[in-house]
């Protein structure tokens, strides 16, 4: 009997914790998120509008430059960054596109290769909120680039995480998703943007575009 209360009191001492702790915890992930879009170059702003410039110097300085855009880029539950959207005018990126995969970072990137095949999904960007569109891009790419240490690196990408590099060095040549999305979507997002609001195509009766925030 003594046993049986033990234990009675242990499980409900656990349940009052967890329902103490998980509001606080949600609470302490969204003032991060928060911040960090607060940090994070918005839709308006000419930087996204500029070309980053090549970077010549692989010191730790650079090092310190990726880690920041690693943790901005988890803290506001993207899967990618450029460098312009942190107000730097340099050729990084950085992606990561699920959990349980390490961040990757490249220097100066470059497409050398895009599949013939395309593929539409519909694309957020942490630099306009609120927004999404209809973006077409190739499947397959293969980019080439430069690790933190200055080697070269040669990536072959498929489905995801060849459409994040293909966002983020849109980033850094000062192009955005309204430039990729088709026309009708682009001028309804101008106009929803113009009056503070949100905009999604409507894809009604449609099947389901897989949805992706970069
Ligand atoms: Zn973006």
């Amino acid at each position: 009997m003594n046993d049986d209360s033990e234990e009675t009191v242990e499980d409900g001492g656990e349940a009052e914790f967890d329902l103490e702790q998980a509001p606080e915890i949600d609470e302490e992930i969204l003032r991060r998120r928060d911040e960090a879009m607060a940090r994070i170059v918005q839709y308006g702003d000419p930087l996204l509008r500029s070309r980053a410039s090549e970077i010549g110097l692989f010191d730790d300085g650079l090092e310190v430059e990726a880690r920041e855009m690693f943790s901005l880029m988890r803290d506001a539950f993207g899967c990618g960054l450029a460098a312009n959207q942190v107000g730097r005018l340099r050729r990084i990126l950085v992606f990561q596109s699920s959990e349980d995969e390490e961040p990757g970072a490249l220097v100066n990137p470059v497409m050398e290769w895009a599949s013939g095949e395309t593929e539409t999904m519909t694309e957020g960007c942490l630099s306009i909120p609120g927004v999404v569109l209809d973006v077409e891009r190739p499947v397959e790419a293969t980019f080439t680039g430069l690790d933190l240490t200055g080697r070269p690196v040669r990536w072959e990408m498929a489905g995801l995480r060849a459409r994040i590099i293909q966002h983020e060095l849109d980033h850094l040549d000062g192009v955005l998703i309204l430039d990729r999305a088709p026309a009708d979507q682009r001028r309804a997002a101008m106009r929803a943007l113009r009056r503070g609001e949100t905009w999604a195509p409507p894809h009604e009766g449609e099947e389901e575009t897989e949805e992706v925030a970069i």
